[in-house]
């Protein structure tokens, strides 16, 4: 993007500042930068924000809960993990985020995931502020019981800074129905009262439809929506997906379901390249084996009689559509330009910052069309958003009704980023629109409070 010098030297002091203040957070430099590239200059024209120092009021969480978990293991061996809450926002409704159990957690991860969140919630047109939470603690190979123990070791301090009015936590990498479940059971026994403080529950206690496949599906409408304003479809298109957790399954489904044919799958240990496309069948088998036998990604290879490429990630593979839904940094520059030489056309980020800063700058400058995380997985916090609301309401609304309600909101998402990233004789910068119009609705409101 083509920034005037003023700007550059604002953001680059901008920069200075924030790695000043937040030493050896990489992560979170990564996330603010890429915000600031693209709000400094609508700033320097909007100049109330800048007067107000908004930017950098907004680049401080409001708080940080550090605290210890201890837990014992089924040896009887005893273990202290370390966990966070990240309270970042909560300018336009209670704090809500994921909770993220994995060994590369740290306090700059949750930050930049909580920054995010913060302009990602404000994009779904919902009450909701941004924050994130969870712990360095490796679940990988822990039986339920030892899962269980540390969910309720965990609540025992974070039941303190929760409620429904307050922080609503939801799951996110290896936080799914399972660790909610233990986790709700724990906040229940502690406060002894039944309220909608966590979201992703199961549906007996409180649940909504399709908040598991909200993510996944979430980003295909994404999708849908950038392909038909640049005159094409989802139907007929090949599609490479990474992981196969809970965004990335549901992805696959609803590709499947409006006629595309994704070809790949993976997990940390590498992924599957299946040419004949992962049908219906083959993805109810996979589902089986990643939410029920826990199992690893190779079987679906020696099941299905496909190549299994091990360490591998799959942006390799000659495909339409792209769909990063594992984690952070996993596409890279030399991926992209892979990828560009392959003829992709349009990436959708399923996980969150999934593309590198110059990989994203790479689909940009190639004319790609690129759905940030921000706009492109924000189905998942939409449909706890709506969780929260048949909470407080005491009623479930069907799968047909929450699904329709997701659908309008990908739908609106999409437009306030064709509103704010719209260019001339370019496809749409869906980042800098995602960001603008994220920006805009918090800012406005941190405006209206006054100095606090
Ligand atoms: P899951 O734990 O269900 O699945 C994660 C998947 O990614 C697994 O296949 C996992 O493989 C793989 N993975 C995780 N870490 C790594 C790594 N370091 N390298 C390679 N592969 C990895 O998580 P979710 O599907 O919930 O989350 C995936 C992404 O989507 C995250 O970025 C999350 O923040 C984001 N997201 C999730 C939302 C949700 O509703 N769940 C909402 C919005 C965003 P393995 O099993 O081998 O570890």
């Amino acid at each position: 993007m083509e920034t005037n010098p003023a700007i550059k030297k604002e953001i680059s002091a901008f920069m200075a500042g924030l790695k000043k203040r937040n030493k050896g957070e990489t992560e979170f430099h990564q996330a603010v930068h890429e915000v600031v590239e693209t709000i400094i200059p609508f700033t320097a024209e909007h100049t109330k924000y800048r007067d107000a120092y908004i930017l950098e009021r907004m680049t401080e969480p409001d708080r940080i809960i550090t605290f210890r978990v201890t837990w014992e293991d089924d040896a009887g061996a005893i273990h202290a993990d370390r966990a966070w809450r990240v309270q970042f926002n909560n300018s336009i409704g209670p704090y809500k985020g994921g909770l993220r159990f994995h060994p590369t957690v740290t306090q700059s991860v949750l930050k930049f995931l909580g920054f995010e969140q913060v302009l990602k919630n404000s994009l779904t047109g919902l009450p909701m502020g941004g924050a994130k939470g969870g712990s360095n603690f490796n679940p990988k190979g822990r039986s339920d019981r030892e899962i269980m123990r540390f969910c309720q070791s965990m609540m025992i301090e974070l039941h303190r800074h929760i409620g429904e009015d307050v922080d609503v936590p939801a799951g996110d990498i290896n936080v799914g129905a399972r660790e909610i479940s233990y986790l709700f059971g724990t906040y229940k026994r502690l406060e002894n009262r039944f309220a909608g403080i966590l979201t992703g529950k199961g549906l007996a206690f409180g649940g909504s439809l399709v908040r598991k496949e909200a993510t996944g599906y979430g980003a295909v409408y994404f999708m849908k929506h950038m392909l038909e304003h640049s005159g094409t479809e989802v139907k007929g298109k090949t599609a490479a997906v990474s992981g196969s957790g809970n965004v990335a399954l549901y992805c696959m489904e609803k590709l499947i379901q409006l006629g595309a044919k994704v070809l790949t799958a993976s997990d940390s240990s590498g992924f599957i390249h299946d040419p004949d496309g992962i049908t219906r069948e083959k993805l109810d088998w996979l589902i089986d084996l990643k939410e029920n036998r826990r199992g690893r990604i190779q079987e679906y290879a020696e099941k299905f009689g496909c190549d299994f490429h091990q360490g591998k990630t799959p942006w390799g593979v000659k495909a339409d559509l792209a769909f990063p839904c594992a984690t952070q940094n996993e596409v890279l520059i030399e991926d992209a330009q892979v990828m560009v030489k392959n003829g992709i056309k349009a990436v959708a980020e399923g996980a969150n910052m999934p593309c590198t800063a110059e990989a994203t700058d790479y689909f940009l400058e190639h004319d790609v069309l690129f759905g940030p995380a921000k706009a492109a997985n924000a189905g998942g916090v939409a449909v706890s958003g709506l969780e929260q609301s048949q909470n407080q309401l005491r009623i479930s609304w069907s799968r047909e009704e929450v699904d329709k309600r997701l659908t309008t909101i990908m739908e609106d998402i999409h437009s306030k980023c064709v509103r704010y990233g719209a260019r001339k004789d370019k496809p749409v910068d869906y980042r800098a629109g995602a960001n603008i119009a994220g920006f805009v609705k918090v800012a406005d409101a941190m405006l209206a409070y006054g100095v606090v």
